[in-house]
């Protein structure tokens, strides 16, 4: 079985077998590009090695030989030889780029013999012992697993000796010495003198590659970002070029356009007399590759263009390691440049303006999740330099926020209201809090997880938050938190960013975010491909202006109980709850009436005639219940009411299991009178703006958590009785529909009796996606991370959708449904509308539309593109 690749055997197509580094080494080989000769020894070897009990077999190291034999020839060196010997670096490469995780050894092959003959064969003996010095100390840290500081503070005795400032400045004799003391820190740390064979100094490193595919940091590098274990790593065993060779040699990094802009133009750094990682080690400050121009203009020319062909071959900006050893140039690795989103969007744009790539190339280019950092505000970059965290929470939801500290949401409230920035600073939040929550610049909790209350509302909101900072102690009464000895009292200025779940002290500038120039335009092109529309969740003109301008196409849940829990209206809501008859209950929603229209109204004429799917009353009721013994006594005097009554009512009201309770439609047919207002409201609310806007709004009208036809039945009888009331008083006729959620699994399975009397479906994905795991979405938060930790759930299906379970009963509701009705419009409108993966299932089952909140609207629009290409 083969092995082990020379370069000229592989290609960029071959990264799952030679690795990342190695697939494009072997690819420039063949291109023509000056490649110091080498081979790879395959990810194969490595599962090999694993399943040989960590041994490197004798196949393997045949096929290792056979290889370097061949660039023994091809360089006229010899490994190991006393006159003219190879030097090879060992480096590893996986199919993922691993940063950091296994490190290189340059030099390979110097013993006490071959560094003599290096030295006399190029005259520089200095060369040769640092590159000695440089060789055991990479060894003996990979390899034998003696920390580098160990030689470091050798190397930085003798500078502080002679008074150097630079590696550079140290001296053949110097150097001497230094190799003494290394192996002699060797000899001392693991019993043994520093190994002489090269042969044994090579497949011991090669070993060491292998084993450390399975050091820690290498496994949680690859639990973070979801890389299967078992795919191992390669070996790239490279003719060593020289960087080191005194002042017309070096070595560098560069990039083909600016990672952090996009800007094309050639970026990066080098330094001369140097080796491998001093450039970015910081030993010395290294040189703008702009330098290099005029200290080697032939050379930079050179380089110059093959980073150009590079980047034309690879068709993405590149990310180029060289190396110069005496006025010759050789390229040493290259791979697609990591770079900012801001950058990702302007190098898709500008690559496919240059006919670099299609349009269509562009939109795939853009990771959709990424948009999201620019989708919220930022801290202004300058200030954010001078300033320095006092804790960090988790980053429960993107964005920069800076605003004054209030402990309660009626605080916040009052204080938003005379004009100030407002940062709503609890130990949790419950459904109280929302009015205060949505004025806040952003929310800071002391308690909870990234489920917590406040972290959904708040990335529903697009609204920053630091959730569960445990270092924070929030005291509400004295309204004051400490982290440490620091106190901030109410009224004081703090940051979050809820990007990094850091808190700051003190107020820093905030940037908003905008689509425009190249992510517009991006926007443009993705639009173009897209088949699913897009809508929005938003319940405020506010949440749906944000919208329409990041792209909505109409409003997918307007969720009618956000707008009861304002201020001067969950009182009346809370009569109308209380109430013990229809009389009681009826005053109570003739002043909700007007309320609600407006509301509606606002939302209409925002709009202009986009579609708008308004969800009847759904949450149990209890939520918008007092718990505070001081707002029930005020409830009991508005109502004319005993406190006891009223206490005794609420009781009555709570459930043992209020998700699966008294709530969605249940509500309606158990209160028809709530379902009449709000259908009342609702078509008032189109009228008026149809006569006042001379628009067209054809109002959908959605009844929540239908599982049994019969109660779609019920419902909307008494929608559409009232409506055509209404419409009749009023001597106007508009179009509407009345549709509902498919959200009860029941309601799923009987899809095709459900459309008989449904004008359009929309599925709710997170009451489904309980019901149909029987999860608790409150409470699922308590054991999913351990379910993910022990792969009995590979993913939270409440962020991505359970395309197996969930995902089935969705596509059948939707072949179901259109048997019934061939026309039948059908979206999505849960959490799930603005996840990328999610999006593509959505796609593929072929829904018209999906249904995010405001901020994910873009990543919506772009990941519906891709699904579509
Ligand atoms: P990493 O994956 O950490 O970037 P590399 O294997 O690319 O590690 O090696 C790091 C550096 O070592 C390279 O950028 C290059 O400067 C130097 N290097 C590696 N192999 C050679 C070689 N054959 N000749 C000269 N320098 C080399
Ligand atoms: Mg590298
Ligand atoms: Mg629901």
């Amino acid at each position: 079985k083969k092995y082990v690749y020379l370069f000229e055997e592989g290609n960029a197509k071959m990264k799952a077998l030679l690795g990342g580094k190695g697939a494009n080494l072997a690819e420039m080989t063949n291109i023509g590009l000056p490649v110091p000769p080498g081979l790879t020894v395959s990810t194969d070897a490595c599962r090999t090695y694993y399943e040989n009990g960590k041994r490197i077999n004798d196949e393997i190291i045949s096929q290792i030989h056979e290889g370097l034999n061949v660039i023994e020839e091809k360089t006229g060196k010899k490994f190991g030889d006393r006159t003219n010997p190879l030097l090879v670096s060992v480096r590893s490469g996986a199919a993922f780029s691993m940063p950091g995780m296994m490190d290189t050894i340059l030099n390979l092959g110097l013993n006490d013999k071959t560094v003599m003959a290096v030295g006399e064969k190029t005259e520089n003996l200095r060369f040769a012992y640092d590159s000695y010095r440089r060789f055991i100390q990479m060894f003996s840290d990979v390899v034998l697993d003696i920390p580098k500081f160990r030689f470091e503070a050798v190397l930085d005795k003798y500078k502080d000796r002679n008074g150097y400032e630079n590696d550079t400045q140290l001296t053949v004799v110097d150097l001497k010495d230094i190799v003494d003391e290394y192996k002699s820190i060797v000899k001392k740390e693991t019993g043994k003198e520093f190994a002489q064979d090269p042969n044994e100094q090579l497949i011991e490193s090669i070993n060491a590659v292998f084993r450390s595919w399975n050091n820690a940091r290498a496994i949680a590098y690859r639990n973070l970002y979801d890389i299967p274990h078992n795919l191992g790593t390669a070996v790239n065993v490279q003719s060593m070029v020289f960087g080191n060779m005194g002042e017309d040699s070096g070595t560098g990094v560069a990039f083909t356009r600016n990672p952090a802009t996009g800007e094309k133009k050639l970026y990066g750094e080098f330094l001369m007399d140097a080796q491998g990682e001093d450039v970015v080690a910081g030993i010395r400050t290294p040189k703008s590759i702009d330098e290099l121009k005029e200290i080697m203009p032939e050379i930079y020319e050179q380089f110059d263009t093959i980073t150009k062909n590079l980047e034309t071959h690879y068709k993405d900006m590149q990310d180029i390691e060289f190396t110069i050893e005496q006025g010759k140039l050789y390229i040493l690795q290259t791979r697609n440049g990591k770079r900012t989103i801001n950058a990702s969007l302007k190098v898709a744009v500008d690559m496919a303006l240059e006919g670099l790539l299609t349009e269509d190339e562009a939109v795939l280019r853009i990771d959709p999740k990424q948009l999201d950092q620019l989708l919220h505000p930022t801290f202004d970059g300058a200030t954010m330099e001078m300033a320095t965290p006092i804790a960090k929470g988790l980053p429960a939801s993107p964005g920069a926020a800076t605003g004054k500290v209030y402990f309660t949401a009626d605080d916040a409230v009052k204080a938003a209201a005379s004009g100030e920035k407002v940062i709503l600073v609890r130990k949790e939040t419950s459904p109280e809090d929302i009015e205060g929550m949505n004025i806040s610049q952003g929310i800071l909790t002391s308690r909870g997880g990234m489920t917590s209350h406040a972290a959904v509302v708040a990335r529903g909101m697009g609204k920053c938050c630091v959730a569960g900072c445990e270092t924070v102690k929030v005291d509400e009464e004295l309204k004051i938190f400490a982290v440490g000895d620091i106190r901030i009292l109410e009224g004081e200025y703090i940051s979050l960013d809820g990007s990094t779940g850091k808190i700051y002290k003190g107020s820093i500038k905030t940037v908003e975010p905008t689509l425009s120039g190249d992510f517009a335009k991006l926007m443009i092109w993705a639009d173009s491909k897209r088949v699913l529309g897009v809508r929005t969740n938003a319940d405020t003109p506010k949440d749906a202006e944000t919208a329409i301008s990041f792209g909505a196409e109409g409003i997918g849940l307007c969720r009618t109980e956000h707008m009861f829990f304002e201020e001067n209206r969950i009182p009346v809501v809370r009569e109308m709850i209380l109430s013990d008859n229809k009389n009681q209950r009826q005053k109570a929603l003739d002043k909700l009436l007007p309320m609600q229209k407006s509301d509606f109204k606002g939302l209409f004429s925002v709009m202009k005639g986009k579609p708008v799917t308004i969800r009847l009353l759904d949450p149990p009721l209890h939520e918008f219940l007092p718990t505070d013994e001081q707002d029930i006594v005020k409830l009991a005097d508005e109502m004319q009411m005993a406190v006891n009554d009223i206490k005794e009512v609420i009781h009555s009201l709570q459930e043992f299991n209020p998700m699966l309770g008294h709530r969605g439609c249940r509500l309606a047919i158990t209160y028809p009178e709530i379902a009449q207002m709000q259908a009342q409201a609702i078509i008032e609310a189109a009228i008026e703006v149809i006569e006042e806007e001379n628009t067209t709004i054809i109002p959908e009208i959605m009844i929540p958590l239908v599982g049994i036809k019969a109660e779609l039945d019920y419902v909307k009888k008494i929608v559409v009785d009232t409506v055509e009331k209404i419409m009749a008083e009023k001597g106007k006729k508009i179009d509407y529909l009345v549709g509902t959620m498919i959200e009860v699994p029941r309601a799923a399975v009987i899809a095709d009796e459900i459309a008989k009397d449904a004008d359009f479906f929309s599925f709710g994905t997170n009451d489904l996606t309980q019901m149909t795991f029987g999860f608790s979405r409150d409470d699922a938060g308590k054991f999913i991370s351990e379910y993910r930790e022990k792969e009995v759930l590979t993913e939270d299906p409440f962020q991505s959708v359970d395309v197996e379970g969930v995902g089935k009963l969705v596509d059948m509701a939707v072949k179901l449904g259109r048997e019934t009705k061939p026309e039948l419009k059908m979206g999505i409108c849960g959490e799930h509308g603005g996840d990328p993966k999610s999006i593509e299932f959505f796609h593929k089952i072929g829904l018209d539309y999906i249904s995010c909140s405001p901020f994910r609207v873009p990543i919506a629009r772009l990941a519906a593109a891709q699904s579509a290409l």
